[in-house]
């Protein structure tokens, strides 16, 4: 049995400062979480972006030599056309002749042969002899592209390997040499080996697992570094959708994967001038993002290490606020109510009378007020001892808390063989109701199948109401004399003051 009504200077402790501690330290976790996700995030594009400008550095340098280089070659073939165009060159020696067509062609590295064709593909000039090559070059791709194409501009032929020098990769240059009404005269045409690029890009460091490329806007793939164990020149790459994103993007850079190593490539491209060549500088993203992972994970680790701590010691704190609670609840309890029978005690009696006393002067409600006292009880210990009587008074405890059931009412021990029982909204009448009930239930209580001295109890009644005009201390003066009046009348009845 406990005290049935909360006790009005021991108010129960919400569980509020624990919710908000925990509420506190998830929100710091998540503002934690949040703020160093947002910093490596940012940190990764820093990674990016400088990757980005770094191969783009590269793309231009790349750029910018290759378009060079084509330049000379174009100056040579530009060169050896308005040579070749000259009467005056017509009666001159072989000799004198070879060195003014060539005049220009020496600067260009990596050069192959320049050749002069006549409108049938026949060579009528060539820089590696005076005495030209004998040999016919109609069935060439540019070749034909002249024939059918009067527009003057230069044809950069695919990839291909020269039959009589040592079997290497050359592209070849070639311009048109038009009649004075645009008649078809013949082919100037130089090859370049495409090792220049090779050269060109091994001087660059660009990390072990990215790639430089040299492809033309056809897809046809000129030069890769490193060199692919499959060789991978001349080869179509046309229909790679990494491929026809830089075609449609022209310049500019893209994360994708690549089909030729299938892993993540940042890449970085750039259209050579107006020459149908596409520089591509692919760096591996594992490369890109190494320093930025590793970064990540000590950071990420620290963090949730530091989160698992905070929320750790927010768990301990809380469990410790949650059991300080407890034990404080436990001592209020027990502070307030009686250790024999559980009721509460003369201390709490004193607490909510004068609580409900007040409550009763604001509300006009009446207040009632039953002191009971166990009749002859000392006889009864006589007879069944200290522990029969204190078994007595749990049985008591019990039966008139029985009959006491509104939230609002208390039962008490008063001390002794005394209880005291708080009726709040109750008047007169409702308290010798009740009053009556716990007599009658007393008097049938089987205590000790004592049938000659059955355990009965004396039961004194006073009400305040608005019409009575007296103080707390003469309700409960009341009370006890409507109890000795009890007694006096023979005991084991009620008796209400007034
Ligand atoms: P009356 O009818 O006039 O009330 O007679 P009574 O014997 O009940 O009254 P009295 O005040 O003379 O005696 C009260 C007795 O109640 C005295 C004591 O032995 C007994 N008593 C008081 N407190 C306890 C208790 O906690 N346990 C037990 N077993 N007995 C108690
Ligand atoms: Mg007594
Ligand atoms: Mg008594």
């Amino acid at each position: 049995m406990s005290v049935r009504r909360a006790i009005p200077h021991h108010p129960i402790r919400s569980t509020r400062p624990e919710r908000l501690l925990t509420l506190g330290s998830l929100l710091l976790v998540i503002a934690i979480l949040s703020m160093v996700a947002f910093l490596l995030i940012r940190e990764r594009a820093n990674a990016e972006l400088s990757a980005t400008r770094a191969a783009s550095n590269i793309v231009q340098l790349i750029d910018a030599d290759v378009l060079r280089n084509i330049q000379l070659y174009d100056l040579s073939l530009l060169g050896l056309i308005a040579a070749s165009q000259r009467e005056d060159l017509k009666s001159v020696s072989p000799l004198i002749r070879h060195l003014a067509l060539f005049d220009r062609a020496t600067a260009a590295p990596y050069k192959g042969d320049i050749l002069l064709l006549d409108n049938q593909g026949d060579v009528i000039a060539d820089s590696a002899s005076v005495q030209p090559r004998k040999g016919n070059f109609a069935d060439r791709e540019y070749f034909q592209s002249h024939v059918n194409d009067r527009t003057p501009g230069m044809f950069i032929s695919r990839p291909f390997k020269s039959a009589e020098a040592d079997n290497e990769w050359r592209i070849s240059f070639s311009r048109r040499i038009s009649g004075p009404h645009g008649e078809f005269l013949g082919v100037a045409e130089a090859a370049m080996r495409l090792n220049y690029f090779d050269q060109l890009f091994n001087s660059l460091n660009i990390g072990r697992d990215s790639t430089v490329t040299l492809i033309s806007k056809d897809g046809i793939l000129l030069a890769l570094q490193p060199r692919p164990a499959e060789e991978l020149i001349g080869k179509d790459f046309s229909n790679r959708p990494n491929f026809q994103r830089i075609v449609k993007e022209g310049n500019g850079s893209f994360t994708g994967t690549s089909s030729l190593y299938q892993d993540k490539r940042l890449y970085t491209f750039s259209k050579v001038g107006d020459l149908p060549l596409i520089v591509i500088v692919a760096l591996s993203s594992d490369e890109v993002y190494a320093s930025w992972k590793r970064t990540a994970l000590v950071v990420s680790l620290a963090t949730l290490a530091l989160c698992v701590s905070l929320l750790w010691l927010t768990w301990l704190f809380s469990r410790e606020l949650r059991l300080r609670r407890n034990a404080e609840q436990e001592l209020a309890q027990l502070a307030a109510t009686d250790a024999l029978t559980g009721l509460a005690n003369r201390r709490t009696l004193d607490q909510v009378l004068r609580h409900e006393w007040f409550r009763a002067q604001r509300s006009g409600m009446p207040l009632s007020l039953l002191m009971i006292d166990a009749d002859h009880f000392k006889d009864f210990n006589d007879r069944h001892g200290h522990q029969g009587g204190d078994d007595a008074l749990r049985s008591l405890a019990k039966v008139i808390s029985a009959h006491v059931r509104r939230p609002a009412d208390l039962v008490a021990r008063y001390g002794g063989e005394e209880f005291s029982v708080i009726l709040a909204e109750t008047d007169s009448q409702g308290a010798q109701q009740i009053a009556e009930h716990i007599r009658c239930s007393v008097e049938q209580l089987p205590l000790t199948g004592d049938a000659e001295f059955p355990m009965t109890v004396s039961i004194g009644i006073s009400t305040w109401t608005t019409k009575s005009d007296f103080s707390l201390e003469q309700l409960l003066f009341a009370a006890d004399k409507a109890l000795y009046q009890a007694k006096e009348s023979g005991r084991n009845r009620v008796v209400s003051s007034g």
